[in-house]
């Protein structure tokens, strides 16, 4: 049972501005039109927020683009000390607005603070990088000539978020773009719009000007902003979501020749080679499947492990995993939350019966749960057939395939052999192999011996239909800046 009362779930949904924010206002649609929220644990409507129409999101472009000048014309330590003020301000409201998090996404809460923590860390990290940015001077080859190269605000952006991560997704590219000098429309996924309109309130709060962020949230994702797309007030897309929607996005980007960033798909393989300490990747693998549920980008797909330790490991994992709790996220002890909505869980089913038709083996789990939300059982497959279909789309749910492998170089084919490449992870003691195989994995990241890589502080993204880009690190605020070259005559 919760010991979270109801009341205090009521209030902290209420408390939520629930309008559209364009420029200095909070604002109905124009149509008057709302979006229900739900909870994913219980099926129940938490909120109704604003639903925009294209012409909410145009007056929210119109709103960023006449904020640009000024913004960027701000001192970076302005813009510095409001990430500061922000950060300080998330951290300190962690409580609510996990709760919050863990009420329309699901996530158990001590994830869900997790993700607060995490997600924070990118307004700390820009509020530090907004005063590093610099240029360059030097003298032409010829010697005549003086060259300086300064970096200016690419202008205002559209940043569409998914629901999976719904404070860190916002802040990894709101807080970049805001360190930068750009001006922004954030379009939150209409599933968890709550967090984002928070967290905008929270920006305002710590005084970000009006029309710097501007928020529009909406059933109708495409219809609404494809007129911004083609609108030449816009400058740059960043989008984190799936690879099928990314490709959308880039093709629209090409008539105006947007900036665009990327952050799409996965399908990670985590390999754990012979000479892996088995009960460190036991855990690590547990880690790097089950964070958020398995809804997560960077989610293990395909445990890839050696043919002397694949049935060790895929036992002691079906251990681990059969004994977590399953639940509502505000419930304590609650390991693993809801899946977002029941076309994901039916998706999840049909992968798992179409592994076990192939002759998988089940080792623990493999259904969804009576009852109202969503939820459905934590899951080990060994050994299915190279063609399952869940070796070779996200999964984005509790369930582990158990691969074995014979060699070091079947293990990075079989981890190559996909379209995407977000992260990798691999578990070896041996240092010249974890260098080799970090060098030959086809990914963005990769994690050696830890089942977790995501920090503010480090570039994060991918390659091939994994995306275009990189969030944060030193990387992060460059999405958001042009070079600008000025030629000096002597
Ligand atoms: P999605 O369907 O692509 O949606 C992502 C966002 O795009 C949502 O805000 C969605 O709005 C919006 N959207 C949908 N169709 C659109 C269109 N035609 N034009 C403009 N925007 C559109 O993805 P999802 O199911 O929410 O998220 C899961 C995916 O995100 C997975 O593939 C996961 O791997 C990926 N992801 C990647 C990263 C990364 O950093 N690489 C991080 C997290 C998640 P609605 O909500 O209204 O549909």
């Amino acid at each position: 049972m919760s010991v979270i009362a109801p009341d205090t779930e009521r209030a902290v949904v209420e408390r939520v501005p629930i309008e559209l924010l364009i420029g200095d206002r909070w604002t109905a649609a124009e149509g008057g039109a709302t979006l229900a929220v739900e909870d994913p644990s219980t099926g129940e409507v938490l909120a109704e927020v604003v639903d925009a129409s294209p012409a909410d999101a145009l007056a929210a472009l119109a709103a960023a683009h006449d904020a640009q000048a000024g913004w960027a014309a701000t001192a970076p330590r302005e813009r510095a000390e409001i990430l500061r003020g922000a950060f300080e301000s998330v951290t300190a409201r962690c409580e609510e607005l996990a709760l919050l998090m863990t009420l329309e996404m699901g996530k158990p809460l001590p994830e869900a603070r997790a993700e607060l923590a995490y997600g924070a860390e990118f307004l700390r990290w820009f509020s530090e990088e907004a005063v590093r940015v610099s240029g360059r001077f030097a003298t032409s080859p010829a010697g005549d000539s003086r060259m300086l190269v300064s970096r200016r605000p690419v202008g205002p952006c559209l940043l569409i978020t998914p629901w999976n991560f719904p404070l860190a997704m916002a802040t990894r590219k709101v807080a970049p773009a805001v360190a930068a000098g750009c001006t922004m429309v954030l379009k939150p996924a209409a599933q968890t719009p709550l967090t984002s309109l928070a967290f905008a309130r929270v920006m305002l709060e710590a005084g970000l000007p009006p029309g710097v962020l501007n928020v529009i949230t909406t059933s109708s994702a495409g219809p609404v902003t494809a007129p911004l797309m083609q609108d030449d007030r816009l400058r740059k897309v960043s989008f984190t979501g799936s690879t099928t929607v990314g490709r959308q996005l880039v093709r629209q980007s090409a008539d105006r020749l947007l900036r665009t960033s990327m952050e799409l798909g996965g399908n990670a393989p985590f390999i754990v080679f012979e000479d892996a300490e088995l009960d460190e990747a036991v855990e690590g693998a547990l880690l790097a499947k089950l964070r958020n549920g398995g809804e997560a980008c960077t989610a293990a797909n395909r445990l890839l492990v050696h043919e002397s330790l694949a049935r060790p490991f895929a036992k002691r994992l079906a251990a681990r995993m059969k004994a977590l709790v399953v639940g509502r996220g505000t419930d304590p002890g609650v390991d693993v939350g809801p899946l977002i909505d029941a076309a994901q869980r039916e998706k999840v089913e049909a992968l798992v019966g179409d592994a076990l038709d192939g002759g998988a083996r089940l080792l623990c789990g493999g259904r969804p749960v009576d009852g109202p939300g969503y939820f459905f059982t934590p899951t080990v497959l060994a050994d299915p057939m190279p063609e399952a279909a869940l070796l070779h789309e996200e999964i984005f749910g509790p369930v582990a395939p158990v691969v074995p492998f014979a060699t070091e170089e079947e293990a990075i084919a079989a981890a190559n052999a996909t379209e995407y490449g977000l992260v990798a992870y691999a578990y070896t003691r041996d240092l010249s192999r974890a260098l080799r195989v970090m060098d030959a994995l086809e990914t963005g990241m990769v994690g050696i011996n830890r089942g977790v890589v995501s920090n503010a502080a480090a570039p994060f993204g991918g390659v091939k239909a994994s995306g275009l880009g990189r969030e944060g690190g030193a990387e992060g605020i460059g999405e958001y800046l042009e070079t600008k070259y000025a030629a000096v005559g002597l």
